[in-house]
């Protein structure tokens, strides 16, 4: 038996419930992995409401973490007992230990640390998909970030700038103001203070920028199409603020024949060869140290329930993780 958090009904924090829960031995193309470290991501809430329903209750919550291999199951070749490795999905990582299926698993270099890897897998490889698939981020590229001082926003911020883009960041706060600027924000916005469709005008001198990052998603909606160019790029990757009501796609033409996607990381993974590539390229990046992962919370495992409460009051920036 392990010490893992598990949910039996979709709610509030008060439903992460830190018990002993069985794992057992690893089935054909399987790991059982020992976490060192659980990445806490915004998905984990919508998970933990039910706005994104799981299968079947109780279950396991948590998208990432990194650790050491302690079994291996038939048909497994690449993998072997003591192997430091990472990953982000599937469900099921608020556990000392777990099963993982090993094609999702990404071997960890010797410069990543087991805590770093756990904060940046599912933040970092969203970064990437973000700024070099979704849309071509280059030299040329003005982009606003919303949400720019919080995880996926600090590695995002750096990212951008290493590729040559202005990065306009929007924060709640001024101290999250300050950060995102030393992570590569050009220009940030308080959106809790100020009009930010306002702001992106003055500051790009009326032009809109070419891409728009959006997580929070019922707040900033519609004001980021009014953001964009003609021809500009909204992406709808989350809603941190609340889901967006349903809108007559002829708003796209009223506000310059806009493009919109509404991506998920699981799919620009879904290929082991993807998951490699994006996984090396997210390695490279912070091996060369042009993208620093923040840690900026800890909280134990058993303490996930306020680790969430957090997350949601807005007080945390950057990467936070679990410990075990
Ligand atoms: P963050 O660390 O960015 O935390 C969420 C942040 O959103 C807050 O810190 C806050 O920053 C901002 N926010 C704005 N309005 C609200 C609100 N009403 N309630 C709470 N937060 C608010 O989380 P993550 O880095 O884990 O994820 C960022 C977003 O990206 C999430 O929406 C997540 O679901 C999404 N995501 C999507 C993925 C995909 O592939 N589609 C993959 C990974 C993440 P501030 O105070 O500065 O406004």
């Amino acid at each position: 038996m392990v010490q893992a958090i598990r949910i039996h009904e979709y709610g509030g924090p008060e439903v992460l419930r830190y018990e002993e829960v069985e794992v057992g031995a690893p089935g054909p193309g399987e790991v059982r992995l020992r976490h060192s470290a659980i990445g806490l991501n915004y998905i984990d809430v919508y998970v933990r409401t039910g706005l994104y329903p799981q299968p079947s209750l109780p279950f396991v919550p948590g998208m990432e973490g990194a650790g050491t291999v302690v079994a291996v199951g038939d048909g497994v070749e690449d993998l072997a007992e003591g192997d430091r490795v990472a990953y982000a999905g599937p469900i099921g990582a608020y556990a000392e230990e777990r099963l993982i299926a090993a094609d999702r698993l990404v071997k960890l270099p010797d410069e990543i640390g087991d805590e770093t890897a756990a904060a940046m897998m599912l933040q970092g490889m969203t970064a990437r998909y973000l700024l070099r698939k979704t849309y071509n981020v280059g030299p040329e590229t003005t982009l606003l970030f919303h949400a720019a001082a919080g995880g996926v926003g600090l590695i995002a911020c750096q990212w951008a700038r290493a590729l040559g883009a202005t990065v306009i960041g929007t924060v709640g706060s001024a101290e999250k103001a300050e950060l995102a600027r030393a992570h590569g924000a050009a220009h940030t916005i308080n959106y809790r203070e100020e009009d930010f469709v306002t702001r992106v005008k003055e500051i790009t001198g009326g032009e809109g920028v070419d891409v728009v990052y959006d997580s929070v998603g019922k707040d900033t909606f519609p004001g980021s199409l009014d953001c964009l160019k003609p021809l500009g790029l909204w992406v709808s990757f989350g809603q941190s603020s609340g889901t967006i009501a349903p809108f007559d796609i002829g708003i796209l033409a009223q506000k310059g024949s806009l493009f919109a996607t509404r991506p998920t990381l699981f799919t620009y993974i879904a290929k082991r060869a993807d998951l490699l590539e994006t996984a090396r390229d997210l390695f490279e990046v912070v091996g060369a140290g042009k993208v620093r992962i923040n840690v900026n919370q800890r909280y134990p495992l058993h303490e996930a329930a306020q680790a969430h409460r957090d997350l949601e009051a807005r007080r945390t920036t950057g990467s936070t993780i679990l410990t075990v």
